[in-house]
């Protein structure tokens, strides 16, 4: 309890209703915009007791790299230790993004008017503005996405007196700065190219 982690307090959380969903965004620095509604809609993408490290409303682009198609709008963007979920504020037609972690491939973070941070995966880019200190949010999805090794504790609260169920996840990926443009690149094989700036690395 009280453990910070990257200067943010209590994570990751379990978030079970609105209210918990508010304080966490409140915590990222955030002020909360959308109705009720519509954070219960997007409460409802996750699973139970899925262990929630990232939840932000934020402008949102995504680029198609295989179609070069280009969108933007507001979505929450909601970093679980399994998933990266992109679920737009206004509900419609267009599907909502789900993307597991380890189909993201690197994560690079900067300034520009407000802190951004984007990521690849195989085939999309996508960048999302945050009002949190960027460099932090990109330690958060290194720590996530990365090899450090995890253990997630879930509270069963079963009718049985045992107490909690650990389960340990595997090894993820490998962690690499790229030498060139120090964008991280999460490595699942022996060599990877960074997206960003074409480079090797190993
Ligand atoms: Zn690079």
């Amino acid at each position: 309890m009280g453990q910070l982690l990257f200067g943010f307090k209590n994570l990751p959380r379990q978030i079970e209703n609105v209210d918990d969903a508010k304080k966490l965004i409140k915590d990222f620095n955030a002020f909360v915009i959308s109705s009720k509604k519509t954070i219960n809609r997007v409460l409802s993408h996750l699973e139970p007791g899925e262990p929630v490290y990232f939840l932000q409303e934020c402008v949102t682009k995504i680029l198609n790299r295989e179609t070069n198609e280009f969108t933007d709008f507001t979505a929450f963007i909601i970093l679980t230790d399994r998933r990266l979920l992109i679920i737009r504020s206004i509900s419609s037609e267009i599907a909502d993004t789900v993307i597991n972690i380890d189909e993201i491939s690197s994560v690079e973070s900067r300034v520009d008017w407000t802190d951004k941070i984007s990521f690849r995966t195989k085939s999309l880019a996508i960048e999302f503005g945050t009002s949190a200190e960027g460099e932090s949010i990109r330690k958060l999805f290194i720590f996530v996405v990365g090899d450090e090794p995890q253990t997630t504790n879930i509270d069963t609260t079963a009718k049985t007196d045992s107490t909690a169920t650990v389960v340990a996840s595997t090894k993820k990926s490998r962690v690499v700065v790229c030498s060139g443009c120090s964008a991280t690149v999460f490595i699942r094989g022996d060599v990877s190219k960074c997206e960003y700036c074409g480079r090797y690395v190993e």
